[in-house]
């Protein structure tokens, strides 16, 4: 039979998401052009690790325009955050990045996704190892799996492959480095225009030995490989992965539209 192919599907079961009204609670800059963006939404069901909200602004003229963001955080009661790469010329981000204020209100829809997520397992005798591979904002999702797995213990192997044009441009890069050495994740910076002095890898696009796996992973069950970013980035890593063996049901992947390199 043939396979589908690694793609994002559809919700699988759950209740029907609606749109909520949310209030900024939380600001914090992440880089010069992105920003987390903290959301008290009254009655949010929670929601897992890799899910993501429709997030619909409304003018006073009745206009509206609405995009998707991955939510960055686990479930944390009536509260929701996303992490915003500002898009230049780009006509939702700038005012979410730039322009709201604490207090200020707009909605959410959501929680969006029931295939790219991921659970700590309780009952499996040995943990799945999972790879992230992550380009751009497509890490914001990954990030929801990285702390979901920090603040349940899971001890399942995981590494971030993380693409991005320079070390400017690392979000969540603290948390990271923390993470990397106090709690077993491993992290590898791939960056595509401009590399610190001291970085082991070249620029460039992401190639197979990037993702191979690293040295101490159990040879069953096999690593389950999540992919988010441009639809470029996406469409890259996928061929890779299947050349390494993963294959369409151990591919989990999110594109987020427009190729943004
Ligand atoms: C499931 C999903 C989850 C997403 N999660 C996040 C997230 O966590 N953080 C985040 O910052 N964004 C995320 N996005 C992208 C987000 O939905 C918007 O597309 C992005 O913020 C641009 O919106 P805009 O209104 O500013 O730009 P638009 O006005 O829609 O577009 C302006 C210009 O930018 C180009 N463009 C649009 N989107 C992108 C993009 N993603 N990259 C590069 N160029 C683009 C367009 O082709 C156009 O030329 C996600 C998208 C999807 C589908």
């Amino acid at each position: 039979m043939t396979e589908a192919p690694a793609r994002t599907r559809g919700k699988v079961g759950g209740p029907r998401p609606r749109w909520f009204p949310a209030r900024l609670v939380g600001l914090r800059s992440e880089t010069a052009t992105a920003r987390t963006l903290t959301f008290q939404v009254p009655g949010w069901p929670g929601h897992l690790a890799g899910q993501h909200v429709d997030v619909r602004l409304t003018a006073a003229d009745g206009y509206s325009a609405q995009r998707a963001y991955s939510i960055s955080a686990p479930a944390d009661g009536e509260q929701v955050s996303i992490t915003v790469q500002e898009v230049g010329d780009g006509e939702v981000s700038p005012y979410l990045e730039e322009g709201m204020e604490l207090g200020d209100q707009l909605e959410v829809r959501g929680p969006i996704g029931g295939w790219f997520v991921w659970s700590p397992s309780s009952e499996a005798p040995v943990e799945q190892p999972v790879l992230l591979i992550g380009g751009g904002s497509g890490v914001v999702p990954l990030m929801a799996m990285v702390r979901e797995r920090a603040r349940s213990g899971s001890r399942a192997p995981f590494r971030l492959v993380y693409s991005v044009r320079s070390p400017e441009q690392v979000l969540y890069a603290a948390e990271l480095a923390e993470l990397s050495s106090t709690d077993g994740l491993v992290v590898d910076l791939l960056h595509t225009r401009t590399a610190p002095p001291d970085a082991a890898r070249p620029v460039g696009r992401i190639t197979p030995e990037d993702l191979a796996t690293p040295p101490g992973w159990p040879a069953s069950p096999p690593p389950r490989a999540y992919v988010c970013g441009p639809t470029a980035f996406v469409e890259l890593a996928i061929p890779l992965l299947l050349d390494l063996g993963y294959t369409n049901k151990t591919i989990r992947a999110e594109r987020f539209g427009p190729s943004g390199g």
